[in-house]
């Protein structure tokens, strides 16, 4: 790979779709790389997935185009399934607030606290006057000379276009329910919703009820809901069992082999990018379109990844492409990258839906980000707690969140927080002004703060 893109290190003008987890820790990255930055967001608050909304879609199974549509898919009970060490973002860890009586200070905290802990981070860093509220963007138009024209709609009804060098695409795939087809489904006569539109367990009370998917939000979905349920029948493409087996200690809940999400782009013309069986194509490593990069990227669309550090590197790496300060691959070469690796898929018998999937490489891919923004790979203790956390997951299903024995990650971990970032790439992780910490010591018992440069 001899020839590279090379720009003169220069700031972009650069719209940001969305404020939540992605958007903000683009926006941040942006900012910190020296681009004039804009964030567009629908709603009136920042932290997108993590806005908790008792409200759902009008019509449960998310199939009505002209539903009344909710963003957020949380659900009342929901706990995060990552120790909060292991979540937040490396420039400003995620640690407990004990002295705030009105914060959640357990480590898998509620996901109030995750809001907070965004908000947090809005507020160190000074983004909110970056953000437009209540600002859908309707099209973004690429024009010649690298310039992309931005049609925005408040929530009054006015529409603006604007110009940009850039767009990064943060808008989330938890939203647009990627419904089962379940043969003569049609005739059923039960009541059918996605998890997008589930809240609270009670109204499943006395019921049979089919939970279709095997991610984190079917296992705790259907636990919740056994509670009330008169049974409970998990179907996933995860269980390879061809008999119905059931749920160790569960006397209602039976699990058989058989709910995804769509990514949706209806601000993008059609060919910009293909969205064929959940693979958004063509995408170098997951971020850039080839014939439209650098000037629109995509942050966020990897999953079974602890999302937080991995959107913060990949944040970076937008950042510094923009800037000139790293240098991508020629069009050419990235697109023959792609192309090996979807044959890669095909050859491996994978299906396309699991192309952004990262779970098997996904500190492999981690480092190599890393490696191009010229930071230090992921952190020893962070990859050991996630493995040691999905082995308590299977130990103790149900406890998970509140017995563990990684202890002494937990110290490394608050150790670390403590230590400054590493000097040579100090002006890559903080700018200036936020560069105090105000952790006060290492067993929990903390503030949260931005980490401090050497
Ligand atoms: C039920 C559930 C539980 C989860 N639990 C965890 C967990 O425990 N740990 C974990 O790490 N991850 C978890 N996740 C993953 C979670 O999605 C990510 O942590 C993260 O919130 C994704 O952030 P995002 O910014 O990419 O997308 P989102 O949070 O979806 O934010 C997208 C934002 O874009 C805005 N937007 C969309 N379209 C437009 C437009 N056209 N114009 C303007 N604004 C727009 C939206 O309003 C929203 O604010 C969970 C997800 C779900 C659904």
């Amino acid at each position: 790979m001899k020839a590279q893109i090379t720009q003169p290190i220069t700031s972009q003008k650069v719209a940001v779709i969305g404020a939540g987890v992605s958007g903000l820790v683009v926006a941040r990255e942006l900012r910190q790389e020296g681009h004039h930055v804009i964030v567009f967001e629908q709603n009136n608050k920042i932290g997108g997935t993590w806005v908790y909304n008792p409200n759902t879609d009008s019509d449960l199974l998310s199939l009505d185009p002209s539903r009344t549509i909710v963003h957020t898919s949380l659900y009342e009970s929901l706990r995060t399934n990552l120790p909060r060490e292991a979540l937040g973002f490396r420039a400003y860890p995620f640690i407990a607030k004990e002295e705030d009586k009105h914060r959640d200070p357990r480590r898998f905290p509620g996901h109030r606290e995750v809001l907070h802990y965004l908000e947090d981070f809005v507020s160190e860093f000074g983004l909110s006057e970056l953000i437009r509220f209540e600002t859908e963007v309707v099209h973004v138009e690429f024009m010649e000379q690298r310039k992309c024209a931005v049609r925005s709609r408040t929530k009054d009804g006015n529409v603006d276009n604007e110009v940009f060098n850039a767009v990064v695409v943060c808008n989330g795939h938890h939203t647009v329910p990627n419904v089962a087809e379940v043969p003569c489904i049609d005739v059923w006569p039960g009541k059918q919703v996605h998890s997008h539109n589930y809240r609270v367990p009670g109204p499943f009370r006395e019921k049979v009820v089919v939970v279709i998917g095997g991610a984190f939000s079917a296992f705790d979905i259907s636990r919740e809901i056994a509670g009330v349920a008169k049974e409970v029948h998990v179907a996933s493409r995860s269980i390879t069992n061809a008999n119905p087996t059931k749920q160790l200690g569960y006397d209602n809940m039976w699990l058989h082999s058989m709910v995804r999400y769509k990514f949706d782009f209806p601000f993008l013309d059609k060919g910009v990018v293909t969205v064929d069986d959940n693979r958004v194509g063509m995408l170098y490593q997951h971020i850039f379109p080839p014939k439209f990069a650098p000037w629109l990227s995509f942050v966020g669309l990897t999953w079974k990844f602890s999302t937080f550090p991995l959107y913060e590197v990949q944040s970076k790496w937008v950042a510094g492409i923009l800037s000139g300060r790293i240098s991508l691959p020629t069009q050419d070469e990235m697109i023959k990258d792609v192309e090996a690796f979807y044959l890669k898929f095909e050859a491996d018998g994978i299906p396309k839906r699991y192309t952004h999937n990262i779970w098997d490489y996904q500190f492999k891919y981690y480092d190599w980000l890393a490696a191009q923004c010229q930071i230090p790979p992921i952190e020893e203790w962070r990859s050991q707690m996630y493995a040691a956390n999905g082995m308590n997951r299977n130990v103790r299903p149900e406890a998970y969140r509140d017995e563990w024995e990684d202890q002494n990650l937990i110290l490394q971990a608050h150790d670390d927080f403590l230590q400054p970032l590493d000097k040579g790439t100090a002006e890559h992780w903080n700018n200036g002004n936020s560069a105090e910490m105000e952790v006060k010591d290492s067993d929990g018992g903390c503030a949260v703060g931005a980490r401090q440069i050497n």
